[in-house]
């Protein structure tokens, strides 16, 4: 029955999110563990109320519900009778039993990875006799904070994107419209959320980077609590992990050939006057040098310039606040570009 409906619901389930897929580097045949494992204990109906399960008891209820009606105003020829209305099964409800499970699972399974002593062995290496361990380390720390939109409707469609295993997406953060944070991931962990891209010499983001996404449709602008919200946690990351003021950057900045989020909407000026990213102050009486070479400028601040007028779109969206797809910068763009790029160097 769940399985049936996992699969209903996968159909219709809108999965064009801004994120991307990566590679995974999970233990061949671990999903399908998983899953067999999940078969197993739904098969005895020890989840209780399942998704296919309550429609049909609700719709026993408003049978009933009917008929005692039926009685209590037999007399009253003037009443107009509500019919019981379909219960629609909630698309995106999520299997957080599996989930959790599965969560469990992968943590257990990297802690043993990281317990390894030694670690693999190098082809080839002489390695000494014994192991001996240092008594003197800690966890890797993110370094990056990429903000995406999610395109998608509601934070619970969201987290019902990131709990099914065929979407290979997930982020550490998703915040909705109202404020509310949901924490999905571990920040020490790596979640599949950059993709393929490239920022300085940076093409792995997703492994030393966390990734927020913020409940949004793609082209509308974002709430205050939204952002009052994400300030919070960013401030937290920020404080927690040393991450530098330059290193809060989008997901279109990242991979500015295949994305474009957050949207032209995303108040990135008020991000950098928190300390989240650069921005470039007042450009009045600001005169761009003749020779000055907007590849080059747009290079050091981070973009990837294989697609230079991809990267110049994406730039402008970023800290000109436009949409555009012109593939030169305006006189007023060039003067940002260049007082920007002087506090990268
Ligand atoms: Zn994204």
């Amino acid at each position: 029955m769940t399985r049936k409906y996992n699969l209903f619901a996968l159909g219709i389930s809108i999965t064009f999110l801004c994120m991307a897929s990566c590679s995974r580097g999970t233990v061949p045949g671990r999903i399908d563990r998983l899953k067999a494992e999940r078969d197993l204990a739904m098969g005895g109906g020890a989840s209780g109320e399942t998704a296919t399960d309550k429609p049909v008891e609700l719709g026993k209820k408003s049978k009933k519900s009917k008929s005692k009606k039926s009685k209590s105003t037999a007399s009253n020829h003037h009443t107009v009778e509500k019919l019981p209305q379909p219960v629609k099964a909630d698309p995106f409800l999520v299997d957080t039993a599996f989930a959790n499970q599965t969560y469990d699972k992968l943590t257990q399974d990297y802690a043993d990875t990281i317990l390894a002593k030694p670690a693999e062995r190098i082809k080839d290496v002489q390695y000494g006799e014994a192991f001996v361990g240092t008594t003197n380390f800690n966890l890797r720390k993110p370094q990056y904070v990429i903000i995406h939109h999610t395109s998608q409707n509601s934070l619970k469609q969201t987290v019902y994107t990131f709990t099914l295993e065929r979407t290979q997406v997930s982020a550490h953060y998703v915040i909705s419209r109202d404020g509310t944070v949901q924490h999905m991931l571990n920040d020490y962990l790596r979640a599949w959320q950059a993709g393929k891209g490239r920022w300085n010499n940076i093409d792995d983001m997703n492994s030393c980077s966390i990734g927020i996404e913020l409940d949004n449709n793609g082209v509308e602008p974002f709430t205050d609590k939204q952002i009052d919200a994400l300030l919070k946690v960013l401030q937290a990351l920020k404080e927690r992990f040393a991450i530098p003021q330059s290193n809060f950057i989008g997901h279109g900045d990242y991979a500015p050939v295949r994305k474009n989020d957050p949207n032209v909407n995303f108040p990135w000026a008020k991000l950098a006057s928190k300390g989240f990213g650069y921005w470039y102050g007042d450009t009045t009486g600001v005169e761009v040098p003749k020779d000055f070479n907007e590849y080059l400028a747009l290079r050091i601040i981070g973009y990837d310039v294989s697609d230079v007028s991809k990267a110049i779109i994406a730039f402008r969206r970023h800290f000109c606040g436009i949409e555009s797809t012109a593939k030169v910068l305006s006189p007023a763009e060039r003067k940002v570009l260049y007082k920007l790029y002087t506090k990268y160097l």
